[in-house]
């Protein structure tokens, strides 16, 4: 069986995600740099009864990109395809990563719509999981996904989109890695365009009281809370268009706050935490009056992403946007009582409602609780607790972070979910791109 390096496998051919928080090792690995490759390895594999999976920039949190099989890389298949100018529909290799796409996009006057916290991850493992920023007026990745291509485990290829393959094409739009090896995905963008963004903190109860409101009225509102603190940091994000004179944020000002929230002093404030328990509070008091305010404004992709260096566990649900400042009452009051200090803070945001069959905003417009459990330390009963305060507010986990539900849930949860399945078994009746984790929650 062919080898190739891929990120995440160490010397002894033992693969990790980003967070450490899924170890496999995979029989063999490969990095096709045609779409021709995939079809032979995915059908060889078919016929033989091995295991495939791909892996995109390995960084869900669950081990959904896991494999003790054949571990595919698409790091070889990036790049544009076509673009097509009157639409703004551009074709992408699906291996290309989101650190990507802007520049691939610049010269053709485009961006895409919206962007999550960061840009390390491949269009493909985007899609698959229900990958999402923050902003009303907008879906997560998949719901810009207006037509993509597909190679079955028997290694034929389908062209997929609304009026072709249209039930496949539903499907794959939020495929999970379960029913195909997605090769060429076609994305609707918009013009290039600035963002102005006004970081501030702000005292909690008012912005729980107005945030429902706040994301109707803005193009990008998200916030932190840092626990055992009464301050939100808000980050509102206006869009502007491409023309508009760049302001970015001065190199002081990225040193000093982008590390305190994300990165090296703020790894410094965790060690700490996690060494002296009883400090969290004051260090997170610290943390959140030390965040100035500050106003920048500058090109998309550069004002939503920003680097996370400090490994950490996170556990996001999707809950009715209405239902925010009640869920997020009770999350707190978990957070509060829980008996180890939480260091890291929880990020809130929205999201369109968008028609994906398993899209984690499918059907209503959504609000995300993020939670996180610094790495060094112990995740699993804080995430129980504040998962059960989730569900009861009707909440759907993102398919690449932490979460404990099951087949039976997402029955449930998702109206198209026996629709989804259906697809899968007749693509997959052999079960070749199932993993264990995959099977536990598609329950197959
Ligand atoms: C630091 C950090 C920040 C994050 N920020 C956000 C955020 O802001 N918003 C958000 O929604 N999520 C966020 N996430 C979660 C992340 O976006 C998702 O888990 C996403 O799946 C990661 O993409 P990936 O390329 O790493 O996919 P992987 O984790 O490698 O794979 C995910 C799934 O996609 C499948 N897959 C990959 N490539 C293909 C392919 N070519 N064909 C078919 N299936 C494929 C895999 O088999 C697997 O099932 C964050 C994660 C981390 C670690």
């Amino acid at each position: 069986m062919r080898t190739a390096r891929l990120e995440g496998l160490d010397r002894n051919g033992t693969w990790r995600n980003w967070a450490a928080s899924v170890v496999a090792r995979p029989s063999g690995t490969a990095a096709p740099g045609s779409e021709d490759e995939i079809s032979t390895l995915l059908a060889g594999a078919n016929d033989s009864g091995t295991r495939l999976k791909v892996v995109g920039g390995g960084h869900s949190f669950t081990p959904i990109a896991a494999s003790d099989g054949l571990l595919l890389s698409l790091d070889a298949l990036t790049g544009i395809v076509h673009v097509d100018a009157a639409t703004a529909r551009v074709r992408f290799r699906a291996g290309t990563r989101l650190r990507d796409v802007a520049r691939l996009l610049e010269p053709h006057g485009l961006a895409l719509a919206n962007m999550g916290d960061i840009d390390h991850q491949s269009l493909a493992g985007a899609i698959s999981t229900s990958t999402h920023g923050t902003g009303l007026g907008f879906t997560g990745f998949s719901g810009m996904v207006t037509a993509l291509r597909l190679v079955l485990p028997d290694g034929s290829a389908r062209e997929c989109s609304p009026t072709s393959n249209p039930d496949l094409f539903q499907a794959a739009r939020v495929g999970l890695g379960a029913l195909g090896v997605l090769t060429e995905v076609t994305l609707q963008c918009v013009p290039r365009f600035k963002l102005r963004a006004l970081e501030a903190p702000e005292p909690l109860e008012g912005m729980l009281e107005s945030f429902v409101e706040r994301c109707a009225g803005t193009d990008h509102l998200e916030f932190y809370w840092f626990p055992h603190t009464e301050v939100a940091l808000a980050k509102t994000n206006k869009r502007l268009p491409d023309n508009t004179a760049s302001d970015p944020v001065p190199l002081r000002s990225r040193l000093i706050d982008d590390e305190l929230l994300g990165n090296g002093a703020f790894a410094l404030t965790c060690r700490l935490g996690a060494a002296l328990p009883w400090m969290v509070p004051r260090l997170n008091r610290f943390a959140a009056r030390a965040l100035a305010v500050r106003e920048y404004t500058d090109q998309s992709e550069r004002v939503f992403v920003a680097p996370r260096r400090v490994r950490f566990r996170e556990m996001e649900y999707a809950i009715p946007l209405g239902a925010l400042p009640a869920a997020f009452n009770q999350v707190r009051r978990v957070v509060e009582a829980y008996p180890q200090k939480i260091s890291f803070p929880l990020e809130v945001r929205s999201a369109a409602a968008d028609d994906t069959w398993l899209g984690t905003a499918t059907g209503r417009e959504t609000a995300y609780i993020a939670v996180h459990r610094y790495a060094r330390e112990p995740a699993g009963d804080f995430l129980a607790s504040v998962e059960k305060v989730f569900t009861e507010f009707d909440g759907r986990p993102h398919w690449g972070k932490l979460h404990t539900r099951d087949g039976a849930f997402f029955e449930a949860a998702y109206p198209r979910f026996g629709d989804f399945l259906a697809q899968r078994d007749a693509v997959d009746p052999h079960g070749t791109l199932l993993n264990e984790h995959l099977r536990h929650i598609l329950g197959r």
